[in-house]
């Protein structure tokens, strides 16, 4: 974070290996870098398990949306293992959930269900942004 600004900080789990995590990943890469540049942020979950002081520090003192790609809900449970409180927490499941059609290629290679299933997602978390940042 480059300012004192106020911002969301929107933390997906790492999700090596899984395609919902991909999915989690690129729908943060579009609210951060391309829907809501000016009011968000993120860092990165190793930064977080390694014991940063200064990616700590972010989570528990801005609001922080959570992208979990698997039950094991990572991101969350390492916000939380710091002192943070996820202000909402998403799940890449819920997605597939109301939208069976979408699914994912591979891991590294999302296809067009995957890129699709992540702008959907990207659209909840952008929206929740913009509730925590009135
Ligand atoms: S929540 Fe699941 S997909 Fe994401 S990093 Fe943890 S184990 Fe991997």
């Amino acid at each position: 974070m480059t300012d004192s600004k106020k911002r969301v900080v929107i933390m997906p789990c790492s999700g090596i290996g899984k395609a919902y995590g991909s999915v989690g990943r690129e729908a943060m890469y579009q609210v951060v870098e391309e829907m809501r540049p000016d009011a968000t942020t993120t860092t990165c979950l190793s930064l977080l398990t390694l014991g940063d002081a200064d990616a700590q520090a972010l989570v528990r003192e801005q609001p922080t949306i959570t992208i979990d790609g698997c039950p094991s809900a990572c991101a969350k449970v390492s916000v939380e293992a710091v002192g943070g409180k996820p202000a909402t927490e998403f799940r890449v499941f819920d997605v597939y959930r109301a939208h069976r059609e979408l699914k994912v290629r591979s891991v590294s290679e999302l296809g067009e269900a995957g890129r699709e299933m992540a702008r959907l997602l990207a659209e909840e978390i952008a929206a929740k942004v913009d509730e925590l940042s009135k």
